[in-house]
């Protein structure tokens, strides 16, 4: 199923005017140059970002350890990499993105989170990952929305990460399958969110070389050199990271899969504890 006439109209308008005029910032609305972004240097410096938080998991934290949960139940992920609080304007803009792939304040966002993303590798004197993996959405979804809001951010970061710090990533689509279609987490009890998400994922032995169908005609482009997931260090882009739960899921297929070790990084952290692993 392809998106609606009249979507792709909006999406076209809202794109257009965002790349052809100065316009306002989103927010306060106070005017912009051309090249100032989409939103202004005060709007910028107050989103809600992620500052005391857990270095497994990115749940809030009032230091900068380990919190209760990961040291009970260490999560199957390496380590959880957030930029924000799921907090206004941040929720706004995920979901506007959900709606809408060429929303332009989600690029703001993806710039801070490629910033946080080197400075946390380069503090832990770690490699960072050089294969990372929009968390898949079910095809169903992908025919209902048409597009991924995950590899939309990935791009976002990717270019960020290349530009602005010198690392180059390769981004794969077509190693990773959801195969179970996810139900609104915050509907269920931590209980069902465990058994719902559980094996939801499955990376084929023969996948990381055929065409995906979760390929987005976006102007980001992945990079065809094929290399295998096994032994490398991957990270997983997702737009929000609730109860880790889906984050643990697809980081124990892709470890079973071979993968040394699997990050996750994401735009906002919700406050909520790690509860669920
Ligand atoms: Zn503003
Ligand atoms: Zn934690």
């Amino acid at each position: 199923m392809l998106p609606s006439l009249s979507r792709v109209s909006k999406r076209l308008a809202r794109y257009l005017s965002h790349s052809l005029l100065p316009g306002s910032c989103s927010l306060c609305l106070s005017s912009l140059q051309a090249s100032s972004g989409v939103l202004c240097q005060h709007c910028i410096a107050e989103l809600p970002r992620l500052t005391n938080h857990c270095q497994r998991c990115s749940a809030t934290l009032e230091s900068n350890l380990i919190c209760g949960s990961c040291q009970r139940r260490p999560p199957i992920f390496g380590r959880c990499i957030s930029a924000f609080h799921y907090h206004s304007p941040i929720d706004s803009i995920i979901l506007r993105l959900k709606n809408d792939p060429y929303t332009a304040d989600i690029k703001p966002l993806s710039a801070v989170l490629a910033e946080h993303i080197a400075s946390t590798y380069r503090h832990a004197q770690l490699p960072c990952p050089e294969t990372i993996i929009p968390l898949p959405l079910h095809w169903l979804k992908i025919a209902k929305r048409g597009f991924n809001q995950s590899y939309i951010i990935s791009g976002l970061v990717a270019d960020h990460l290349r530009r602005d710090h010198g690392i180059a990533v390769e981004i794969r689509s077509d190693i990773c399958q959801r195969r179970v279609m996810g139900q609104d987490q915050h509907l269920l009890s931590a209980k069902q969110r465990l058994s719902s998400i559980k094996n939801a994922f499955a990376v084929e032995p023969s996948a990381d070389r055929k065409p995906s169908a979760d390929r987005e005609p976006s102007a980001y482009k992945e990079t065809s050199a094929a290399q295998p997931l096994i032994g490398r260090s991957v990270a997983v882009v997702d737009d929000v990271v609730t109860t880790g739960a889906t984050a643990n899921s697809i980081a124990s297929a892709l470890l079973r899969a071979g993968a040394a070790q699997v990050d996750i990084w994401s735009i906002a952290r919700t406050s909520w504890n790690n509860s669920t692993g």
